[in-house]
């Protein structure tokens, strides 16, 4: 009888043991990332590299089949798996940033350009004042390609600090990829589109719902609409005026914000479903590998010094 009740007493506690951990936590401690450093882990990590990866993401519409969180989330991704080859702190700042042309669309939060330099710019001196030095800024969402340089240039000219771009840094490392355009002709497939969606399939799997997508309507202002196969060709000024003018918020009057221009909020006329896994890993795993490049070629050309 006494065993019997030790014997229910014990899958009791189990049961309460179990019942007190949080029934939605799925994530795992991943190396190197700051949100889940300790700080003895984090002055370890000074005695052997101060250099950091800041994602600069975004909170915007993806159409109907990726999270509003699509860039933050494939930017802090994509950083934790550089961060598994070689010592760079990964330091996500911002969730959101400048996204006014997907007002129209429920859920996209924009913040001002001055706003998200200030907000990086005192957390990155906030870095440097533990001992950290050089920083990578990668830019998860083009809406943010300036603001992202304009942060390299500031922290460059105004403290202790070194930030390159990580696209300009990894583009000699890329390997030259082998594109489709002698097959296929080329097709407008931008934001929320195939190569994305593609990159989220391996980047956050279980946040893509593909069955969801549809391809999206476009309905670009005309003269707009007329330059389309000059850009898709790779004309280099088609696509510089085209882009100057296209994805601008409705309060400039261009009629290029996204709900203006697209059912679904996808930039792009291929259907979304096309996205594959394949290519969605080829490319991430390609930007690991050439970051890692460059990484070790900064690390040559500036031998890390503790100074702690
Ligand atoms: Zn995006």
């Amino acid at each position: 009888m006494k065993s019997a009740i030790v014997i229910i007493l014990a899958c009791l506690s189990a049961h309460l043991l179990q019942a007190q951990t949080n029934p939605l936590w799925t994530e795992k401690k991943v190396k190197n990332y700051l949100p889940h450093m300790t700080v003895p882990e984090v002055n370890d990590f000074l005695t052997r590299s101060d250099m950091v990866i800041i994602p600069v993401g975004a909170m915007e519409q993806h159409g109907y089949h990726l999270p509003i969180g699509t860039d933050f989330i494939n930017g802090v991704e994509q950083c934790k798996l550089i961060a598994q080859q070689r010592d760079i702190l990964v330091a996500p700042v911002l969730m959101a940033g400048q996204s006014p042309y997907h007002m129209g669309f429920a859920g996209t939060i924009t913040l001002k350009q001055e706003t998200i330099i200030q907000v990086h710019m005192e957390a990155i001196e906030s870095l440097i004042h533990h001992g950290f030095k050089r920083f990578v800024i990668l830019n998860a969402h083009s809406g943010n390609t300036a603001v992202s340089a304009l942060l390299v240039d500031k922290v460059n000219q105004t403290t202790p600090g070194i930030a390159v771009n990580f696209e300009q840094a990894i583009a000699p490392f890329r390997e030259r990829q082998q594109t489709q355009a002698s097959t296929t002709p080329a097709v407008f497939d931008r934001h929320g589109g195939t190569p994305e969606t593609s990159s989220s399939l391996y980047l956050m799997p279980t946040l893509v719902q593909l069955d969801k997508a549809v391809p999206a309507t476009l309905t670009l202002p005309p003269h707009m609409q007329a330059m389309l196969p000059a850009v898709n060709s790779g004309d280099p000024t088609a696509s510089l005026v085209f882009l100057a003018e296209g994805l601008k918020a409705k309060e400039t009057g261009k009629h290029t914000s996204s709900a203006e221009m697209s059912s679904t909020g996808v930039w792009g006329v291929r259907d979304p479903k096309e996205s594959t896994l394949a290519r969605g890993a080829a490319s991430s795993q390609g930007t690991v590998a050439a970051a890692v490049k460059f990484i070790d070629r900064w690390n040559e050309l500036r031998p890390y010094k503790p100074t702690k």
